[in-house]
């Protein structure tokens, strides 16, 4: 590997994110908004003032550390949901082919500048629309933003998403009143489950499970009526919640 292939290649990177940058900004306006919020389980970036919202779906790219004066690559790091990561990977197996080592180490020192080299870098091989960095305590986060999401679209999203005591934000479920952490009731589902798969957005796939009890009665029923959802009383629980449950009533 000669250095100079990857300084022109990153010089190069950098002055197209000038342009592509530019751009966003006159498209969307962000600086406009007052307030600004991510949220990794939804993948979605939202500027807001007041009901007047925005959101664009993003992907982590890294962060820079100012106690450490390090970069982690967000493939690299654990705390980081595969949702806003995967397809980060593009950079490192780009950086494997091309033989940049820069984009093949997890973590190293670095400093700033360095860090939006690494998101010029990454604009480019995910066809960003732009780029955002914003600040959680002493950690900078860098950002490749996807493309505009529709509001309602958006809202579609976030309503999937429930925010557990235990467990935080995640993607929401529902189990029958009896389900529980504590005794085995039985696990009924509407359909085979995994933790993590993917359900379908638009049609009214969610993870549905109840108990033994709850089956008997909708077999007397014949179906889900009046008096088998009365008996079952569905509960919202978060993703996590429901695959305890799962596996309390069938782990080995
Ligand atoms: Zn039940
Ligand atoms: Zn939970």
């Amino acid at each position: 590997m000669k250095t100079s292939d990857y300084d022109s290649f990153v010089q190069k990177c950098a002055e197209e994110q000038e342009l592509i940058q530019a751009k966003f900004h006159s498209d969307y306006n962000i600086n406009n908004y007052e307030n600004w919020f991510y949220n990794q389980a939804t993948g979605l970036l939202t500027f807001s003032t007041g009901n007047d919202q925005i959101n664009f779906s993003y992907i982590q790219i890294g962060t820079f550390s100012e106690n450490t004066k390090t970069w982690k690559w967000s493939w690299d790091n654990d705390h980081t949901l595969d949702n806003v990561k995967d397809q980060a990977n593009v950079i490192r197996e780009f950086g494997e082919t091309s033989h940049f080592p820069k984009l093949t180490n997890g973590y190293f020192s670095s400093d700033e500048y360095e860090a939006w080299e690494f998101t010029a870098i990454a604009l480019k091989l995910t066809n960003g629309i732009g780029v955002y960095r914003p600040v959680a305590d002493h950690l900078k986060i860098f950002m490749v933003i996807i493309g505009l999401v529709d509001n309602e679209t958006a809202e579609n999203i976030k309503s999937k998403y429930v925010e557990c005591e235990e467990h935080e934000y995640r993607r929401r479920a529902f189990v029958c009143r009896h389900l529980n952490h504590v005794d085995k009731v039985g696990f009924e589902e509407a359909f085979e489950t995994f933790e993590g798969m993917e359900l379908s957005l638009d049609e009214d796939d969610d993870f549905m499970a109840w108990c033994n009890e709850c089956e008997k009665v909708r077999q007397q029923e014949g179906e889900w009526n009046k008096t088998s959802m009365e008996f079952a009383d569905i509960k919202l629980v978060c993703e996590k919640c429901y695959f305890e449950m799962k596996e309390l009533n069938l782990g080995t």
